[in-house]
C-alpha cells in the first residue's frame, strides 16, 4: 500500500478530510516548494519540500496535511458532487441508492430529532445479558469483516474479534475465515501499557471520554464505570500481540478446527458465539494471535458481566458515532480527533458523508466517478506505464548476481503471473441486497456493514475469485494482494501530480512509477517471498539466497531504525521493513525503466533540471506531507509504513541519486556504496 490515511476505521475516529480548497496541481515541479539553502546530501526531504514545510498549515481539521490528501481533497470533491447528483437518478436504481444513503448522512435535523432512540435495540440486547452464554451471542452479533491482514493491512477492530475472508495461505484454491484480535477502543496495545507520562496521560483522557460517553448513554455513576471499562480493554491489551509480531505471517498462519476452541481458548461459549456470528458452515478457522484469542476468551468468563454490558454500552455508541446526534459526535472528536491526531476542528459534515457513503456503496460511487474522470486513454497510459515497469524489474532480477538461477526462475515466473488492475475492477460489485432507506442515517450505515459481512461470508466454500478489488476507485492509494498475487492500482491515484500527461514522463516515473515499482515489488518483499505464484505460504528461496535477503534486510532495519522524529521515539525499522524494501527496489525499477524508455539518450533539461534531478525530486515531492504531533507518534507505533516525510531518504540506496545532487560523503544522508541497500 501506498501509505495510510486514517488510522483507525471510520466509524470510530477519523483525523479529517478537507477544509482548504484544493488548486489545480501545477504541471512539473514545484520549484517555489524547495529549499535550495538546505544540501540536498544533507536532507533531501527539506531541500525539495522545505518551502513547501514552511509555508503549508495544516488545517484545523486535521492531523496531516499533504500531496495525498490534497489530491484526495479535490477526488472526494469530485466524488461529492457525483453522489448528490445521484439523487436526481431514477428511483429504484442503484446510483438513486448512492444519493439517498448520502442525503441521510447529511440530514443532521433527523438525525438529532432521533436521539439516541436508533441505539434502542442494541442497548436493550445488552441490557439483557445476565449469563455468560448471552454475553458470548451479542459479541457474536457484532463480528463484522472490518480487518485485512495482508492486503489493506488493517489490524484493528473495536470489536471483540474482527474476520477477514482471504485465500487460505495453506490452501490457495479455497477461502478461509481468519480471526484477528479486537476490543480495544485505543489503537493498539501499547496505548494501555507504555509506562510514559504521555501515554499516561492518553489513558486518563480516554477514561474520561468514556465516562462522558457512558453519560451520553444515559447511565450514572460513569467515571467508576468507565474506569472499570478501561481496566478491561487494559487486560485485553496485554493478551494482544503487538502490531510487529501481528505482521509475523507464518506466526499468525494457525488452523484451528472449531472444536478446539472450547480447548484451546477457554472461557467464551465459542457455540453460541459462532452461531450469532452466522458463522456455523466452517469446520476450521485461521487464528491469527493465538494467544490473544485465549486471552480475551477467559476475560469473557473472568470479568464481572456488569462490567462487560458497560464496555458493550460505550462501544455501541462510540462505534455509531458518525450518524449519532452532535453531542455524541462532538465527545467523540474531542477524544479521537484532538487527544489521539491532533485537530482542533472537527470536520466538515459532507466529508464524513462522502466516506460513509464510500463505505457503503463504494464500487457504485466508483462506477460514476471513473466514467466521468478516468477516460480509457489514461487506462492505457498507465498500463503501458506498469508494462515498462514491470520490464525493468524484469530485467533486474535476470541480473542479480547474488541469486541462485532456481530461485530466479521462481521469481521470474511469479512475476510473470502477477495479475495487474488499472482504474477499476473488470466486474463492478452487485448491491441489490443492500438496503437503503431515505431518512435512516444509523440504519443505512448499520445495514452497510451487515452486507459487507455477508458478501464476505459467502466467499467461504466458492472459487477464488481473481477480479475481486480491496480498494475503490475513488481512493488514493495502491495496493498489492499478495496471495492473489495482484495489484489494485486505482483511478484517484492516477491524477496530478502523480501521473500527469501535461509534463515530462521522467516526472511520472519518480512518482507514480516508484508507487507501480513499490507495489510489484512487493510480491518480492519479505512477506512477499513467503508466497509462491499460487499464493501458497511456501518459501521458494534457497537457504543461500535467503541469508542474502535477510542481511540486506538487516541493513535497512538499521537505516531506518535509526532516524528518530521525536527525542527517543525512533522509526521501527522492523516494523515498515516490507513497505521499505518495496520503497527502494520500486524507486530502482522505476528509474530503470525510465531510463529503458529513453533508450540511452538523455532526458532534456525542463525547469533548469537534468532528467535524473526532475526524476528525484519527483519522487521526494509526491510524499511531501505535515503531520501532527499526535498523530505521527500513533503512526510510528501502529502503521506499517514509515512517515511519508522519511520516505524521500530512499534515495539514500541509488547510485545516480549521488552524481545527480553532488552528494559528498560528509554529509548527513550519504552512504558508502557497501552500505547502499540493494535487493532488487
Ligand atoms: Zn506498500
Amino acid at each position: 500500500m501506498r501509505g495510510s490515511l486514517p488510522l483507525l476505521s471510520l466509524c470510530i475516529t477519523v483525523p479529517a478530510l478537507v477544509a482548504a480548497p484544493p488548486k489545480a496541481a501545477p504541471h512539473g515541479l514545484d520549484l517555489a516548494g524547495m529549499d535550495r539553502t538546505v544540501a540536498p546530501g544533507d536532507d533531501f526531504f527539506a531541500y525539495a519540500n522545505g518551502a513547501w514545510v514552511k509555508r503549508t498549515e495544516i488545517p484545523a481539521d486535521r492531523g496531516s496535511y499533504g500531496v495525498g490528501r490534497e489530491v484526495a481533497d479535490l477526488t472526494d470533491r469530485r466524488t461529492a458532487a457525483l453522489i448528490r447528483g445521484a439523487a436526481q437518478a431514477p428511483a429504484g436504481s442503484e446510483l438513486r441508492k448512492v444519493g439517498d444513503c448520502y442525503a441521510s448522512f447529511m440530514d443532521q435535523k433527523r438525525i438529532e430529532a432521533r436521539g439516541l432512540s436508533p441505539l434502542g435495540p442494541a442497548f436493550k440486547a445488552i441490557a439483557a445479558i445476565q449469563d455468560r452464554t448471552q454475553l458470548a451471542r451479542y459479541l457474536g452479533s457484532t463480528l463484522r469483516a472490518d480487518v485485512d491482514l495482508l492486503n489493506a493491512t488493517n489490524y484493528h477492530t473495536a470489536n471483540f474479534l474482527g474476520l477477514w475472508v482471504a485465500q487460505d495461505l495453506d490452501q490457495p484454491d479455497q477461502y478461509a475465515p481468519f480471526l484477528v484480535q479486537g476490543g480495544l477502543g485505543l489503537p493498539e496495545r501499547s496505548y494501555y501499557l507504555d509506562p510514559s507520562e504521555g501515554m499516561a496521560a492518553v489513558r486518563t483522557q480516554y477514561t474520561t471520554h468514556v465516562a462522558a460517553m457512558l453519560k451520553l448513554a444515559g447511565l450514572s455513576g460513569v467515571l467508576e464505570r468507565a474506569t472499570a471499562v478501561v481496566d478491561l480493554e487494559t487486560r485485553m491489551a496485554k493478551a494482544h500481540l503487538g502490531r510487529e509480531e501481528s505482521g509475523d505471517i507464518p506466526k499468525g498462519n494457525n488452523h484451528w478446527r472449531r472444536a478446539d476452541f472450547a480447548a484451546k481458548a477457554p472461557g467464551l461459549d465459542w457455540e453460541a458465539f459462532f452461531a450469532a456470528a452466522g458463522l456455523t458452515k466452517p469446520s476450521v478457522f485461521v487464528v491469527w494471535q493465538p494467544g490473544a484469542v485465549t486471552g480475551l476468551s477467559a476475560l469473557t468468563a473472568e470479568v464481572p458481566l456488569s462490567v462487560w454490558r458497560d464496555y458493550l454500552a460505550f462501544h455501541a455508541i462510540q462505534h455509531a458515532a458518525p450518524v449519532l446526534p452532535k453531542a455524541v459526535r462532538d465527545q467523540s472528536f474531542a477524544f479521537y480527533g484532538k487527544v489521539l491526531s491532533g485537530a482542533s476542528q472537527p470536520r466538515e459534515r459532507w466529508t464524513v458523508a462522502v466516506d460513509l457513503t464510500n463505505q457503503a456503496l463504494g464500487e457504485t460511487v466508483g462506477k460514476a466517478y471513473v466514467s466521468k474522470y478516468f477516460p480509457p486513454s489514461e487506462k492505457i497510459r498507465a498500463e503501458r506505464m506498469v508494462a515498462n515497469i514491470k520490464g525493468a524489474f524484469r530485467v533486474r532480477i535476470e541480473h542479480l548476481d547474488w541469486m541462485s538461477p532456481a530461485t530466479k526462475a521462481k521469481a521470474l515466473a511469479k512475476l510473470e503471473a502477477l495479475q495487474v488492475s488499472v482504474g477499476y475492477p473488470d466486474r463492478w460489485r452487485d448491491y441489490r441486497r443492500l438496503k437503503i432507506v431515505p431518512g435512516d442515517a444509523f440504519g443505512n450505515a448499520d445495514r452497510a456493514e451487515r452486507f459487507e459481512y455477508a458478501r464476505n461470508l459467502a466467499k467461504l466454500g466458492k472459487p477464488i475469485d481473481r477480479t475481486e478489488w480491496v480498494m475503490n476507485p475513488q481512493l488514493v492509494n495502491a495496493v498489492n494482494l499478495p496471495v492473489m498475487n495482484a495489484l489494485n492500482f486505482p483511478a484517484a491515484i492516477l491524477q496530478p501530480p502523480f501521473f500527469d500527461p501535461k509534463r515530462p514522463m521522467v516526472m511520472d516515473y519518480g512518482a507514480i512509477g516508484a508507487v507501480i515499482g513499490h507495489e510489484i515489488s512487493h510480491s518480492f518483499d519479505d512477506s512477499g517471498s513467503l508466497f509462491d505464484a499460487t499464493g501458497k505460504l511456501e518459501n521458494w528461496w534457497t537457504p543461500e539466497d535467503l541469508k542474502h535477503f535477510q542481511a540486506s534486510a538487516d541493513q535497512l532495519v538499521k537505516q531506518f531504525d535509526a532516524y528518530e522524529p521525536f527525542p527517543g521515539l525512533h522509526i521501527k525499522g522492523k516494523q515498515t521493513l516490507g513497505e521499505n524494501i518495496a520503497d527502494v527496489a520500486g524507486l530502482a525499477a522505476a528509474y530503470d525503466a525510465y531510463r529503458l524508455s529513453l533508450k540511452g539518450k538523455e532526458a532534456p533539461v525542463v525547469q533548469g533540471l537534468t532528467g535524473d534531478q526532475q526524476f528525484f525530486l519527483s519522487y521526494a515531492q509526491s510524499w511531501r506531507e505535515k503531520t501532527r504531533e499526535p498523530q505521527l507518534r500513533q503512526q510510528i507505533l501502529t502503521d506499517g509504513h514509515a512517515p511519508a516525510s522519511f520516505r524521500p531518504y530512499t534515495v539514500r540506496n541509488l547510485d545516480a541519486w549521488y552524481p545527480a545532487f553532488g552528494v559528498k560523503p560528509d554529509q548527513k544522508l550519504y552512504l558508502a556504496p557497501a552500505d547502499r541497500v540493494k535487493i532488487w
